[in-house]
């Protein structure tokens, strides 16, 4: 794959990589191709620096006291936090005709280990010091993008094989997650209405929680559901419904609502929910065969108050 982008791109990308990449092989692999990386290295590992020697990365970067420090903002603990750096050349005791740049991150009050990277970016300036760095952090943002995406846009189709079609999946998803992300930049009132509407959470923790595409997406998946419920064309027109028959609505296997009218003879409608991420919720075994059992039982809590058991296709009153 290297090989790959290096001859489409040249030396135009730079690869950001985790600690799982830590290793020697990694960097030989990155020089053979001549690609520019910032790789998040390991403390226990080795490194060679012109008058230190070889060291342990922790106990070589002891060396370096910080030089700027710069306030940045903690987006998962909702924290303002400064944070030094500092930097030096070094080289990799296999590769020690390679210039490296070990660029020390250092968080001010410990809330969390310093962080060491390596790159082969040559760094003079404080500037480009920081612009390692923060290229670095940027890693986290698009691993979290791709994670939505996959999760919960179904990026990650297992039925997809072809390279047309998936490219075409991509594009839809795209499309959807700028939708979102345009919601909540430019329609951020707007946007918090609906998932409170829609997909109001109860607790500290998940009202405290930075999760807002997750409950944009359900909260508008709930109510474009609930539109098409009230949008009566979907539904058996009121006339054709039989007495003591239950009719779903929606294809098999994914019906979302059944209709019946009311077993007590008070001729009125009863329409459950079959969807389990809306709620409440039942469910149906087996699915769309005659005498079918309802899971849990149905309680009217308007109008004629019964309540009943469909058990195998016959009313069992409570
Ligand atoms: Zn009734």
């Amino acid at each position: 794959m290297l090989k790959k982008i290096s001859l489409e791109l040249g030396r135009t990308t730079l690869y950001i990589l985790d600690r799982g990449y830590a290793n020697s092989q990694m960097l030989e692999w990155l020089f053979k191709f001549q690609q520019d990386f910032v790789l998040r290295w390991k403390k226990n590992h080795l490194l060679v620096h012109h008058l230190k020697g070889e060291k342990k990365t922790h106990l070589l970067a002891r060396s370096f006291r910080p030089q700027y420090s710069r306030l940045v903002q903690d987006k998962e603990r909702r924290k303002i936090k400064r944070i030094s750096i500092a930097w030096a050349s070094v080289q990799h005791p296999d590769h020690l005709q390679q210039n490296l740049t070990l660029v020390i991150v250092r968080d001010k009050k410990n809330f969390n280990s310093p962080m060491y990277l390596i790159s082969s970016l040559p760094v003079q300036k404080q500037a480009q010091a920081w612009e390692i760095c923060f290229s670095y952090f940027q890693r986290w943002d698009i691993e979290q993008a791709f994670r939505f995406g996959k999760s919960e846009l179904a990026m990650e189709s297992p039925r997809l094989w072809f390279w047309e079609n998936r490219l075409k999946l991509l594009a839809i998803v795209a499309l959807v997650y700028d939708f979102l992300l345009h919601l909540i930049r430019n329609w951020k009132a707007a946007a918090m209405i609906i998932i409170e509407r829609w997909c109001h959470r109860t607790g500290e923790r998940y009202r405290n929680a930075s999760i807002p595409l997750y409950r944009l997406r359900l909260a508008i998946s709930i109510c474009l559901l609930f539109c098409l419920i009230r949008d009566d064309s979907c539904l058996p027109e009121e006339q054709h419904i039989r007495k003591y028959t239950v009719y779903w609505v929606g294809e098999q296997p994914h019906q979302w609502c059944a209709v019946f009218y009311c077993p007590c003879g008070c001729k009125e409608l009863i329409y459950l929910n079959l969807l389990p991420t809306a709620k409440p919720c039942w469910s149906l075994t087996p699915k769309g065969k005659k005498h079918g059992t309802f899971s849990p039982s149905v309680h009217r809590i308007k109008g004629c108050k019964s309540r009943f058991f469909v058990i195998e296709g016959r009313t069992r009153w409570v």
